[in-house]
């Protein structure tokens, strides 16, 4: 018999428990990966995002060809592709891991009406379909969801599955080529593949003092090199969840102090973040298109103009948030912080709505996901599940004096404030004349003035909710 294993968000050899499962239906397993139309043209897609997905899937090619079998590639709606297919070598089983996304979902459904389809866990560490409250009704806020989360079966390192080391030959099925034009993203940012997530996973939690013992203390500086980078990677599952959860959770035992111990918690916790984010749009599908508290959907927003465009090139006058919008546009990743920081300026200080700042992530991030980048949105305009009040606005300037002190991360991504004193790189605007014309940076001229006064901005933000609460 010959099983069909449907590539989508598992670009990997270890830990696969599709390709497991195939491997144990069928005696000849076909890898195949679609081409759909409807997600690689779709007006919120990525070039980046599919340059970095296409040369990673080459990378997956040379893997499965250096085990004896390779990939094949068709472009189509995946019913047609994968029903055609089937017929044409006579596969019996379509295997595939599991995906909850509403796209994904419909997408599935239509396709298992046409072929045996076979989904497998994989993409997150709990079933998204089982986390309820004891009411039965979905989790909004992340506590409760986390404290169930926990109390469930730990994911077990002796589970996790070697790869294969030889698979059976593929003969005669024609496949397309993909073309990665590797120019469309910054190679030597986010290498594609197995090979690096795996290195970047090792890098993070190996050795005897792991990076990870520190990302308590170093995860929100704003240059982000206090975190895995593993999110690209994470997105199209070069590197099992699972794994990175064992791996990092043995070190539990293994911490030499309670901070490092504290490291490995706070990242493991964001891992549940992760999964809080896929389980919240499996069960609220409309979270990327309205806000998943009813009071805020009739906030009146500004009217996007002169403003968003400032957001977009980063030229707000803020260097925090112009530091981090250069960087997105340039690298197509920016820190948690830094997310953090630009979301809150879009919404609170331009009262921007929220959903322009979500589709222009959307379009810049390599590891750019609905769930993630939805839930994150809707986090820092205070409209979706988070618990804290609507009156939090993050301050540019006192979080780039935090996060970045000293400014190398801005003068890195904003050169023209390169020779600006460390007393003002967070406030050039505050510099007196002689200082600006002896630093080569006049606000106004090289540098622009700030596009809101961030303390008036503050106070109509809150104003603006406040309207919103009380007419709903
Ligand atoms: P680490 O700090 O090393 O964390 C490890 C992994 O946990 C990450 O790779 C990621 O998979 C997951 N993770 C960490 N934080 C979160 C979180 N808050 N929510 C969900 N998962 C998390 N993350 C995305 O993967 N895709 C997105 O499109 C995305 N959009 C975001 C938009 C906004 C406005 C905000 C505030 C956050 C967004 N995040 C998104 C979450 C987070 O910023 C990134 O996952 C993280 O910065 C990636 O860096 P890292 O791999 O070094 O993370």
């Amino acid at each position: 018999p010959i099983a069909l294993w449907w590539i989508r968000r598992d670009l990997r050899l270890h830990d696969n428990q599709a390709l497991a499962e195939a491997m144990r239906l069928a005696r000849t397993v076909i890898p195949v990966f679609v081409l759909d139309p409807a997600l690689l043209s779709s007006a919120s897609q990525s070039r980046r995002r599919t340059q970095f997905l296409f040369a990673s899937l080459a990378c997956l090619d040379r893997d499965l060809r250096s085990r004896g079998s390779k990939l094949i590639v068709r472009s189509g709606t995946p019913v047609e592709v994968l029903e055609r297919l089937a017929c044409e070598v006579g596969a019996r089983w379509v295997v595939a891991e599991a995906d909850y996304s509403p796209y994904a979902l419909r997408r599935d459904r239509a396709v298992a009406q046409r072929v045996d389809l076979r989904l497998c866990p994989g993409l997150t560490l709990q079933d998204p379909r089982e986390l309820r409250a004891p009411s039965g009704r979905p989790y909004t806020v992340f506590t409760a969801f986390a404290r169930s989360w926990w109390q469930r079966p730990a994911p077990q390192l002796d589970a996790v599955i070697p790869p294969p080391a030889r698979l059976p030959p593929v003969e005669d099925v024609s496949s397309e080529r993909i073309v990665a034009e590797l120019d469309a993203f910054p190679v030597h940012v986010f290498p594609p593949g197995e090979a690096e997530a795996r290195a970047r996973l090792d890098a993070f939690v190996s050795g005897s003092d792991p990076p990870i013992f520190r990302y308590a203390s170093e995860r929100n500086r704003l240059d982000g090199a206090g975190s895995s980078r593993l999110s690209p990677y994470l997105r199209f599952g070069m590197v099992s969840v699972r794994e990175a959860w064992c791996r990092a959770s043995q070190l539990l035992e293994r911490a030499p102090d309670e901070a490092s111990r504290a490291g490995v918690r706070a990242w493991l916790n964001e891992l549940v973040w992760r999964e809080f984010y896929i389980t919240l749009l499996y069960s609220f599908p409309r979270m990327v298109r309205e806000s998943l508290r009813p009071e805020y959907r009739e906030i009146e927003w500004d009217d996007a103009g002169d403003a968003l465009a400032a957001w977009y090139r980063g030229q707000t006058g803020y260097p925090a948030v112009d530091a981090a919008m250069r960087q997105l546009a340039a690298e197509g990743w920016i820190s948690n912080r830094a997310r953090m920081l630009v979301a809150s300026f879009l919404v609170k200080d331009l009262l921007l709505d929220w959903r322009l700042g979500e589709r222009w992530f959307f379009q810049q991030l390599i590891d750019g996901d609905p769930a993630a980048n939805s839930g994150g949105w809707q986090w820092s305009a205070g409209t979706g599940t988070d618990a804290a009040p609507y009156f939090r606005v993050f301050n540019p300037t006192k979080q780039g004096e935090r996060y970045d002190p000293g400014g190398r991360w801005v003068r890195k991504w904003v050169p023209e404030l390169c020779h600006v004193p460390d007393e003002f790189i967070h406030r050039p605007w505050a510099m007196p004349r002689a200082v600006q014309e002896r630093c080569g940076c006049r606000i106004g001229r090289e540098y622009p003035s700030p596009i809101v006064d961030h303390a008036v901005a503050r106070q109509r933000a809150i104003a603006r909710y406040r309207a919103a609460r009380s007419a709903a």
